[in-house]
Parts: C-alpha cells; structure tokens; sequence
C-alpha cells in the first residue's frame, strides 16, 4: 500500500542498517534522498539501484507535492537522508509532515543516530535528555542559546562540524560550570571512533594536545543540572542547614 518509509541509513559502518531497510529499500518504488549521489553510492554497497529524488533543504515543500502525488498513485517512497535518521538535524520534517497532512501513511524504520549512540556509549547518567543538534554559528546567539539551557536538567546533546569544536568547547565552558563532564564522541562507528569524557574544565586542554582529536565528525554531550555531584551538593547543604539551625 501507498507508504513513505522514513529510512534512516549508516552513520559511517555500512553493516548498521536494518534488515527491515534493506527490505523496504529494496521493494520501493523511488528513494528521496538528500544527495542523490551519497544514497546512490548508499544503494550501491547493498546491491540496490532505485530512481532517486532529491529531497533536500531547499526543495522540501515542492518534493513533498510530487511524493504526494507520487502515493496517491500507490507507490511506495523511502525518505532517507545522508546518514543517520531523517529529520533530525536533517531534512524530512517538513516532507513526513506534507504526507501525514495529505492523509498518507508514514511508517519510520529506527537505526543510526549518532546523537543516540554517543549517549549510549557516554555512562552518562539517564536523567533524559535535551537534543540540540547544530549551535548558532553567531557568537551572540550561541551564547543567549547556551543561557538558556544551564538549567536544563538532563543531558544536554550537541552535532558539530570540526571546524568549529573548539570554538564551541570554549563557547560551553564559559557558559557552564567548569566541573560538568563532557563527552566528545568522535567518528562515531568509523575506523578512527573515539569516545573521551572529562571534566569541562579539562575539555579545551584536552582538544588542543592532538590535532587528530579536532578531526572528523563530531556528537558533544554536556551532562545536565542535575548530576551526581549538584545532588551530593544539594544534600550537602540541606544537612547543613539542619545542623546551623540546631547549633546555639
Ligand atoms: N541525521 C543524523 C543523525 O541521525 O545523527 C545527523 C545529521 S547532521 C547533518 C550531521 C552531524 O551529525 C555531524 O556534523 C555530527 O555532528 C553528527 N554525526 C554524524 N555522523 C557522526 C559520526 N559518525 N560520529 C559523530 N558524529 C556524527
């Protein structure tokens, strides 16, 4: 039946896709994808070869039209984007939201994320957790941004490009306390992954030893307001308080 299949393909280890994408790859009638060229090569490395439809950030309302008209013929559509899940920090929402307001079926096939994978892999505790994806690359706005979120309680998740990691490192240890840790999930599921956590106090130091450490693709992760530590200090305090109200 007519479907669009949200897709999401590798982040960088061609073996992380499902069985069930591979499925729906292989018996769609079209891939919209965000470079046809990058999904072509995608289709390739599995065997497949599908017409393809470029469906990227600027072209996303007209795609969604012909999709639109595409399903109500009956086809079957993948939307996949360049790596990872569709529509996060990646072109989709606008497409999945056309279809759903057109009455169509939308069924999404879960995979990579790499902001999912680098919290899986960070220890770092599941107090939920806040998506931000890509900062501002104004000063100005990063900064009344990062404001605005040094209260939130969980795990705070970043997307950078290494161009501007330090940057952005400096830009968090200004606006956070230097003692929340922070993750650098580095080349995620690639030959060269690498996964540091440390004290944000520690973070530009540790960016700035290895020009390597500066290289690749980047998921940061900041812990969030409510650590382990901001609790053993609000326990800290509150016995305190007991104890100063007690003492003559
Ligand atoms: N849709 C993707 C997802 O589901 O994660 C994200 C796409 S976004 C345009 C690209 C950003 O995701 C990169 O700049 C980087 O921050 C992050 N990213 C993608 N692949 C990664 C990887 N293998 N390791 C670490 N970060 C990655």
């Amino acid at each position: 039946a007519a479907t669009l299949y949200v897709v999401a393909t590798p982040i960088g280890n061609a073996g992380d896709i499902s069985l069930r994408a591979l499925h729906v790859l292989t018996i769609a009638d079209a891939v919209a994808c965000e470079d046809t060229r990058n999904t072509g090569h995608l289709l390739s490395r599995y065997g497949l070869s599908k017409p393809l439809i470029a469906a990227h950030q600027h072209n996303e309302r007209e795609v969604a039209e012909r999709l639109i008209a595409r399903l109500q013929q009956g086809e079957r559509i993948a939307l996949a984007s360049d790596a990872g899940t569709p529509a996060v920090s990646d072109p989709g929402a606008r497409i999945v939201d056309a279809v759903r307001a057109a009455g169509l079926r939308v069924v999404p096939l879960p995979g990579a994320c790499a902001a999912i994978a680098a919290l899986s892999a960070s220890g770092l505790l599941d107090d939920g957790f806040h998506f931000v994806g890509f900062l501002p690359a104004k000063a100005g706005q990063r900064e009344t941004m990062l404001a605005g979120l040094t209260a939130v309680r969980g795990t705070l998740m970043f997307y950078e490009a290494p161009h501007r990691i330090e940057e952005t490192t400096a830009a968090l240890a200004a606006a956070f306390p230097p003692e929340r840790q922070i993750v650098f999930a580095r080349e995620l599921t690639k030959l060269f992954e690498e996964i540091h956590r440390c004290a944000l106090a520690d973070a530009g130091d540790w960016l700035a030893q290895d020009a390597t450490r500066r290289k690749g693709e980047f998921v940061i992760l900041l812990a969030g307001a409510a650590t382990d530590t901001d609790d053993r200090q609000a326990e800290s305090d509150r016995i305190l308080s007991i104890l100063l109200e007690e003492c003559p």
